[in-house]
């Protein structure tokens, strides 16, 4: 029963044989469940289509296939399935054979291109937990090479497929999905030279513009992401917006300076500090700077506001047809 809202609601498809950690991933990534908690879920068997939460900015759809369905059959519906979808994410356990995963992802890859040629796929080289990093590495090297033998052989090689290396029990998991959702942005580039002045202006070190409920980052500016800003960002938000739902304004509330929202500041111990402003009801920006910078706050404050009216504009447009 799909139901169609038209372009401007991108859809991403989940696939991956059964036990490979979909729901898992759906689970920790949209519903904040915590990683243990996913060793209870009962495998997926039927088709299941999830409406992420409505209070995301990312309004995208999980489709949720059980393993043992073949994505390539006609009860699929392949070209309802593919054809009005912008991504797909298909998830290989990397701790399990890789052999058949592959295969179906190779004949999945043919058939969703043949529909839609401007579908983006992903693969999930997921479970890493436990590997080294050079077995990380060796890992999806091997399954690269095994796809592109696959792609080749079936005259698709030109299809880029892009890999991420993911675990629920890290942050890796919610960086692939930013990847993921970036891409599903038509204002991207505008969205990140909005954030490439922010940071030259008053001196911040890295922003991250981010989804609130699931924690994705749908922007940042163009210096290089490290991991453990994102997870100290990432981190702030929880604390934040926990504390500010049981303790802050209500909604609505309006302090006069058109912020209705929470805003915060932490100072850390090696004279780095947090800074975050909620952009609206889904969207909040958190930068990382140094904490003699903050001295500057009206500076900075000042640009925030700007880049919130930037913000406003910029998402009141329709979305372009690609
Ligand atoms: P699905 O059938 O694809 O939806 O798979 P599930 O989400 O039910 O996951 C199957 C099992 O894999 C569960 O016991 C999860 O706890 C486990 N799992 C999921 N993701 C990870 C992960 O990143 N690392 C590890 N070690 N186990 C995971």
């Amino acid at each position: 029963s799909a139901r169609h809202d038209g372009p401007s609601t991108p859809r991403v498809l989940l696939m991956g044989a059964r036990r490979a950690g979909k729901s898992s991933i759906q689970k920790v990534v949209f519903h904040k469940m915590s990683p243990h908690e996913t060793l209870f879920l009962e495998p997926t068997n039927k088709l299941v289509k999830n409406d992420i939460a409505n209070s995301s900015f990312v309004q995208f759809e999980v489709w949720d296939f059980p393993g043992h369905v073949d994505t390539t059959s006609a009860a699929v519906k392949p070209e309802l399935t593919f054809g009005g979808c912008s991504a797909l994410v298909w998830v290989i356990d990397a701790q399990d054979d890789h052999a058949e995963a592959l295969a179906r992802l190779q004949a999945t890859i043919g058939t969703a291109y043949r529909i839609n040629p401007s579908i983006v796929f992903e693969v999930l080289v997921h479970k890493v937990d436990s590997f080294s990093e050079d077995q990380r590495i060796e890992c999806q090297r091997e399954l690269q090479a095994h796809l592109s033998e696959e792609l080749t052989a079936a005259r698709l090689q030109h299809v880029k497929v892009n890999f991420h290396l993911t675990s629920i029990y890290d942050h890796s998991v919610f960086e692939a999905f930013s990847k993921v959702v970036q891409q599903l942005i038509p204002q991207l580039p505008t969205l990140e030279s909005l954030l490439d002045i922010l940071v030259a202006s008053c001196r911040i070190e890295k922003a991250f513009l981010f989804d609130v409920v699931s924690k994705i980052y749908i922007a940042t500016d163009s210096s290089l992401v490290d991991m453990q800003s994102y997870e100290l960002c990432a981190d702030m938000i929880d604390v934040v917006i926990d504390v500010s739902c049981i303790y802050g304004l209500g909604e609505g509330a309006d302090d006069g300076t058109g912020s209705t929202a929470s805003n915060c500041v932490i100072t850390l111990n090696n004279g780095t500090a947090l800074f975050l402003r909620e952009m609206n009801r889904s969207l909040a920006l958190v930068c990382i700077l140094k904490e003699s910078v903050m001295q500057q706050q009206g500076l900075l404050e000042y640009n925030c506001a700007s880049f919130r009216k930037a913000l406003g504009e910029l998402f009141r447009l329709p979305n372009q047809p690609k």
